[in-house]
């Protein structure tokens, strides 16, 4: 039996709601601050006031490792969503629903029941503020979201048994979503997964969807690594390929099946944005392109982490000197993540206009793709397509590569390139496609479930 999980701000109603729905399926009911507080044999308000927030949060995480693996309901701190350990522990064989109410709601409850503060706010602040600073963290955590502001914990329990007989996916929208992935070219042993999920008896009503937003995407290699993380961190969902020439079916099937997320790839990473409710102001609205939509709580949100995977093999080179080849979707995000590395940027393209376009909103340098050897770089990234196919021209000539340069392929299929083979003879450091994409797609996890996936995990699984 899988454990019942209740997670959400203080005042949202985790501890009502969570003890009536223990009585209705006969599960043991388990909250983590009274375990806590029997572990330690303090009340939470004097840990927080001797030893701060931090030991309370040791404490959080010891008693939430040792919870029960199966068949309990269980109520937890309005923070534990912050930790991606605690994530990884709360999130397995179990079903986590989050428990969202109104400021004015909140505040109200919280003045009936006072609680250590968290901040030196006033209380209205302090809630207004650590519900935007956790927002993200709820969404990640959420398999499924109910409102309780305005309803008793009577009603907000008859609707958690209500999803946990039925699921989300009402039956009318089965048969046509069924229709659109059979157009589709999804594999055979594939489609037969699916095919259950979609089922009008589903073995498992409260299975989620998610999958891979694209066209063509039939490529990708999101479904083979999503679908092996989640057997890895024991997690219900099922990831496939929506592959659609138009994006207004693709988001109408997705929200048909109350899916949870999507990767999104070409040619829909800037067409998605005014579909979507919010845009990441750091990342994604300055690169102006979106390549995760975590749907939760009512609300679709846009992330980019592609930046995030050209970044990371790079942040020991601050300040280098760059190249960038190709001015496309994929060098938006590596023009972002070079300028925040401080480096000094050169964007060269075969179209040059669209060098300097995109050099002007990055604040780089920008010419033709014959100005290469005029630069002599430390750092060269590649972002066109050059050498995914096998009579590709090289996109730099060999003769231009010299030890102490690092060159960066993006291209991850074949895994190594031509131009990662000529650097590799010419002494170069070489990073390869894979490294972006297992970078991309640790933080896409994170951004879905809450769960710090480390990076040899996924290397292992591709
Ligand atoms: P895109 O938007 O179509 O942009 C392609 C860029 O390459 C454009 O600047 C284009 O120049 C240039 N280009 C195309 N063909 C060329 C040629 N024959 N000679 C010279 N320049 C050429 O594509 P994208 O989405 O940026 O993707 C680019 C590459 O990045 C793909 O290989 C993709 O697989 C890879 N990628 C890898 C990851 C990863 O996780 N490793 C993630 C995303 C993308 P013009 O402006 O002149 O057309």
């Amino acid at each position: 039996m899988k454990r019942i999980v209740f997670c959400g701000f203080r005042g949202t109603g985790k501890t009502d709601v969570g003890k009536i729905v223990a009585g209705k399926t006969g599960l043991p009911f388990l909250d983590t601050d009274t375990l806590i507080e029997q572990q330690t044999g303090r009340s939470i308000p004097d840990i927080f006031h001797e030893d701060g927030e931090e030991r309370f949060r040791e404490e959080e995480r010891k008693v939430i490792a040792g919870l029960p693996k199966s068949g309990a309901v269980i109520s937890t701190g309005g923070g534990v969503v912050t930790d991606p350990e605690n994530m990884e522990h709360l999130r397995r064989d179990s079903v986590v629903f989050v428990l969202n109410a109104d400021i004015d709601t909140i505040e109200a409850r919280l003045s009936r029941k006072p609680r250590p503060p968290l901040t030196g706010l006033p209380l209205r602040e302090e809630i207004a503020e650590m519900m935007d600073r956790r927002r993200q963290h709820y969404h990640a955590a959420a398999d499924f979201c109910i409102d309780t502001s305005e309803t008793t914990p009577e009603a907000a329990a008859g609707a958690v048994m209500d999803l946990l007989a039925k699921g989300t996916i009402p039956g009318q929208h089965r048969a046509p979503c069924i229709s659109f992935f059979k157009t589709g070219r999804i594999p055979p042993k594939c489609m037969e997964l699916l095919m259950k999920v979609l089922a009008d008896n589903p073995p498992d009503p409260l299975t989620r969807l998610m999958g891979v937003a694209g066209y063509p995407c039939a490529h990708s290699r999101g479904p083979r690594l999503f679908n092996a993380l989640f057997g890895h961190y024991g997690l219900d969902y099922h990831y496939t390929w929506f592959e659609d020439p138009e994006l207004d079916e693709i988001l109408r099937v997705a929200r048909h099946l109350d899916v949870k997320g999507l990767s999104v790839t070409i040619p829909f990473k800037q067409e998605i944005i005014p579909f979507i409710d919010e845009v990441e102001e750091h990342a994604a609205q300055q690169i102006g392109a979106v390549n995760t939509v975590v749907f939760a709580c009512g609300t679709a949100t846009g992330y980019n982490t592609d930046w995030i995977g050209v970044r990371k093999p790079l942040v020991d080179l601050k300040g280098s000197k760059a190249v960038l080849l190709g001015a496309g979707g994929a060098a938006a995000g590596a023009a972002f993540a070079l300028t925040d590395l401080d480096m000094d940027v050169t964007i060269l393209n075969r179209t040059p206009a669209k060098a300097k376009a995109m050099a002007e909103r990055f604040g780089c340098r920008w010419g033709e793709l014959s100005d290469f050897d005029t630069i002599r770089p430390d750092v060269v990234v590649n972002s066109t397509p050059l050498g995914m196919k096998p009579d590709d021209l090289m996109p730099v000539s060999p003769d231009l590569l010299h030890a102490g340069m690092t060159v960066f392929d993006l291209v991850y299929t074949p895994p190594v390139t031509p131009l990662i083979e000529a650097a590799r003879k010419a002494g170069c450091t070489t990073i390869t496609g894979t490294e972006m994409f297992i970078g991309q797609a640790k933080e896409q996890f994170y951004l879905f479930f809450g769960i710090d996936v480390p990076g040899e995990k996924i290397r292992e699984l591709l």
